[in-house]
């Protein structure tokens, strides 16, 4: 094999590949980061629930002291409109200081990109990718600057983070939901005392989650209607708001930041193929239900990073290491895949057994502290937890 550019190129620095770079960073290889953007995505409206599992990760990378502050989620009350049955998570019978913590996707992706910089690792902002090409030796990528010239990198592997974009020129398979997530940032007249709300409606599940002194919202209902709630007047959102989620945190006072995501679930159809492996959303895109996605990224950033660090620099992107990745993370993201897939499912129908199952499925949980104890360990650690 013709000596590589780089041991590793990493397409993407969003968090996923961001982290996997960083993850990298004491190991030796040699790293190139290519990055569509010039910049990060400050505008970027969505709000982050982040598990106790991700906390820890993101603590080894050093970055979750340059992320202060955030807000801490002492508890996740679950519940239904129009239906009995509901539970609360408690942080303490957990036996954790938080079930979780909230932030801004921007500020996360900034601080990542803020990481790249320096000669530690080829970090290319404005470069795109051109043409991917995997031989049994080598991929080799035709890559446009910034400046708009053309240039040829040769490496081991081909980590793909791109989001689910396509940089490895893979579509994705598809299931789209009907859906769509309004995200926004919320004040109310009661204080959320660190409690996120998860309540399932016909249209969707509505989560508002505790930020600052407000809460960040993502609400998910029908396509026509998100785009019509994140641009209409407030006062309608503000009283549309109240209608789907209730008098629990009294009245909603004042919204800000409005966004809107289409939502499908979209899957890889193998996230390790000669030369190439994806992470992140570029392997698996979830539904936002329970916050799932980011927090299975990092886990498969961090846990790839692990599997390269002890591979031989010439195994690098071979089948046999790529095999031991796909292995060791399918467990895990075939239980988010399946919990995501199946909450926005059942509790997105308005059946009327299916919301008495829903109803009796939240009774049980709220009367069984073993099964809310492994339900948060999953949620906040995966399914290695
Ligand atoms: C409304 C909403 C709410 C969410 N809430 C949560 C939550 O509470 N908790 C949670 O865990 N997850 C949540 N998620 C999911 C989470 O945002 C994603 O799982 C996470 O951002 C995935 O990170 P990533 O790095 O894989 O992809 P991305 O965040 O999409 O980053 C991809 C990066 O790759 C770059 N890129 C794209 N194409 C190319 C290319 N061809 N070449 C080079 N670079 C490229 C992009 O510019 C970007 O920087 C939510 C998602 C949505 C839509």
């Amino acid at each position: 094999m013709d000596r590589p550019d780089c041991d590793v190129v990493i397409a993407g620095a969003g968090p996923a590949g961001g982290a996997l770079a960083l993850a990298l960073r004491a190991s030796g290889l040699r790293l190139a980061v290519l990055e569509t953007q010039f910049s990060p995505m400050a505008a970027d409206p969505r709000p982050l629930a982040l598990a106790y599992g991700t906390r820890l990760l993101l603590e080894r990378l050093d970055l979750w002291r340059s992320l202060a502050p955030v807000t801490p989620i002492l508890g996740i009350h679950v519940s239904q409109r129009g239906g009995f049955g509901r539970v609360m998570l408690d942080a303490a019978a957990a036996r954790l200081p938080a079930l979780g913590y909230v932030l801004d996707y921007a500020r996360l992706a900034a601080l990542t990109r803020e990481r790249l910089e320096g000669d530690w690792c080829e970090y290319l902002p404005g470069a795109s990718i051109c043409r991917v090409d995997a031989t049994a030796d080598a991929v080799v990528l035709a890559v446009q600057g910034a400046g708009g010239g053309m240039r040829r990198i040769r490496a081991r592997l081909l980590a793909v983070a791109d989001g689910g974009t396509g940089a490895a020129g893979e579509a994705m398979r598809a299931i789209d939901y009907g859906q769509a997530a309004v995200t926004a940032r919320v004040a109310s007249v009661l204080p959320h005392e660190g409690v996120a709300y998860e309540r399932f409606t016909p249209e969707g599940p509505l989560a508002l989650l505790p930020d600052g002194e407000r809460s960040a919202l993502v609400w998910v209902t029908a396509p026509e209607r998100a785009r019509a709630l994140s641009s209409g007047p407030e006062p309608e959102f503000l009283a549309g708001l109240q209608q789907a989620f209730g008098g629990r945190l009294g009245r909603f006072t004042a919204v800000e930041r409005r966004g809107v995501f289409p939502l499908a679930l979209k899957l890889a159809r193998d996230p390790v193929e000669r030369r190439t492996v994806r992470i992140g959303n570029a392997a698996q895109t979830l539904h936002p239900v329970a916050g799932q996605g980011l927090n299975l990224a990092l886990r498969d950033a961090w846990e790839l990073a692990e599997v390269l660090g002890r591979a031989p620099r010439e195994a690098l992107g071979e089948p046999g290491m790529l095999r031991r990745y796909a292995t060791r993370r399918r467990l895990d993201r075939a239980g988010a895949i399946g919990f995501t897939h199946g909450l926005a499912r059942i509790f997105s129908s308005d059946l009327a057994p299916l919301r008495c199952a829903r109803g009796f499925a939240l009774a049980a949980l709220a009367a069984s502290p073993p099964a809310r104890d492994f339900l948060v360990r999953r949620m906040s650690f995966g399914a290695r937890g």
